[in-house]
């Protein structure tokens, strides 16, 4: 079964918007400051598509849009005064930075308060202790997936494929504390083929196009495609090969329209919980 995204994506936004109501008639409003430098394609796209899904349940947007040569320096400072600033209850920068800037450095900047990727060592911390409200986008869409879809982790196998802070760590931890006996593959794992035949549920985010393929993946298993690539001909592709696996699987994700959607709309919900962060501060 190929799983529908959208739908689930949606209904992330439906739960969030009650919630962001509440906060409006508390006096919050909630608003995320977009923060991008250049004029990269993509990432327009793609700040375009998380302003819209914002606003679908009520948290207002800015989008700031800096030139490409901006200095690091100059960048920071501009998150400092959202840092600062009463009116932007959350701010989120749109990876990758130009080249010249150190992009760890640039998020670590960012007020865990505010912080509606988790990027911050302090809220990622938390995230791996259980102290804190907020989890990295992606990790939350996927067990967000699982859960509509009612697939059972406790006591499965997973097998996730990439370690990046971003995605395999924080989706790594996530199954683990759902019980599952946990795999964890990288770019230095010898035989990926073995380990991946005996999963019940494969997570892959390696940016590898097309690295899982029909020999990996045994009959009636899970497969959460998260990787967003090109393949040989330009076309958008994720790190599964979908035509040869998706007839194993009793679950998979596609690409594009997957995973992509439900991270968009996870961080919606986070963008409601920095804002509710303001209800205690207000009292
Ligand atoms: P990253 O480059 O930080 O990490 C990639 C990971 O894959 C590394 O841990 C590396 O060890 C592993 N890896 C690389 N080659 C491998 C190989 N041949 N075999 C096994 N492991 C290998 O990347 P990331 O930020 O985690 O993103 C991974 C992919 O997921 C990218 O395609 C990215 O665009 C996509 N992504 C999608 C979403 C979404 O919303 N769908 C969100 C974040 C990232």
């Amino acid at each position: 079964m190929i799983i529908n995204c959208k739908k689930i994506a949606n209904e992330i936004i439906s739960e969030t918007k009650p919630k962001v109501d509440e906060l409006h008639k508390n006096g919050i409003v909630p608003c995320i400051a977009i923060v991008m430098a250049g004029n990269d394609y993509a990432s327009k796209i793609y700040i375009h598509n998380k302003s819209k899904a914002c606003q679908k349940a009520g948290i207002r947007t800015r989008e700031i849009i800096f030139r490409e040569n901006i200095s690091e320096y100059e960048l920071m400072k501009s998150i400092e005064k959202l840092n600062n600033d009463k009116s932007v209850t959350g701010i989120l920068v749109q990876l990758p930075l130009p080249k010249h800037m150190d992009e760890k450095k640039v998020c670590e900047i960012i007020s865990p308060a505010k912080d509606v990727d988790v990027f911050n060592p302090i809220n990622f911390g938390n995230f791996i202790i259980g102290n804190t409200d907020l989890t990295p986008c992606t990790a939350y869409g996927i067990m967000k997936v699982l859960k509509y879809e009612q697939i059972k982790i406790s006591e499965k196998h997973c097998v996730v494929v990439g370690r990046s802070n971003i995605v395999g760590k924080p989706i790594s931890h996530l199954l683990l504390k759902s019980d599952a006996t946990v795999t964890v593959c990288h770019s230095k794992t010898h035989n990926l083929e073995n380990f991946c035949k005996n999963a019940d549920v494969i997570v892959s985010a390696t940016g590898v196009p097309k690295l899982i393929k029909k020999n990996m993946v045994k009959n009636g298993a899970v497969v959460i495609d998260v990787g967003i690539n090109r393949d040989e001909n330009g076309k958008l592709c994720g790190d599964v090969d979908f035509e040869n696996v998706e007839p194993l699987c009793s679950y998979i994700t596609p690409v594009p329209k997957g995973i992509g959607l439900v991270t968009v709309a996870a961080l919606v919900h986070n963008a409601m919980k920095t804002a509710c962060f303001n209800l205690f501060k207000n009292k």
